[in-house]
């Protein structure tokens, strides 16, 4: 149980900006750029590490959302979807989500 299952279950608020049956998007909490989006799956996966052959759709779909809210945002012509694995990797929260940032010129260093 995480805090983005809360989010999923409507315990915790949240900026939501796309819902539908598979997929949620919010605003997060503590914006690194000035469009900072979190997508993640309403399934409980941990990580990117964790998801497996039945979960290719969905990461798709997320792809797919990703290109959408980036068309609404206007940030289309550049940005960053990322997902961080493992506390090594630098995650946080358990529950796979991708960070789409953008609305400034990011850096080219990824690490
Ligand atoms: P991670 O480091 O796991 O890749 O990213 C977790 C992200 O979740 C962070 O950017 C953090 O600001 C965001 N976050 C953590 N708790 C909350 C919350 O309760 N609500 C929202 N909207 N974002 C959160």
């Amino acid at each position: 149980m995480t805090i983005f299952k809360d989010i999923v279950d409507g315990k915790i608020p949240c900026e939501k900006v796309f819902e539908n049956e598979r997929v949620i998007a919010f605003k997060d909490i503590a914006p690194q750029a000035p469009v900072h989006i979190l997508i993640i799956p309403k399934k409980e996966i941990p990580d990117i590490q964790s998801v497996v052959g039945e979960d290719i759709h969905l990461v798709g779909e997320i792809i797919k959302v990703a290109q959408s809210l980036a068309k609404e945002f206007g940030i289309e012509e550049g940005y960053r979807l990322v997902t961080n694995n493992g506390s090594l990797g630098g995650q946080a929260v358990f529950h796979l989500h991708f960070h789409l940032l953008g609305g400034k010129q990011l850096s080219n260093q990824l690490a």
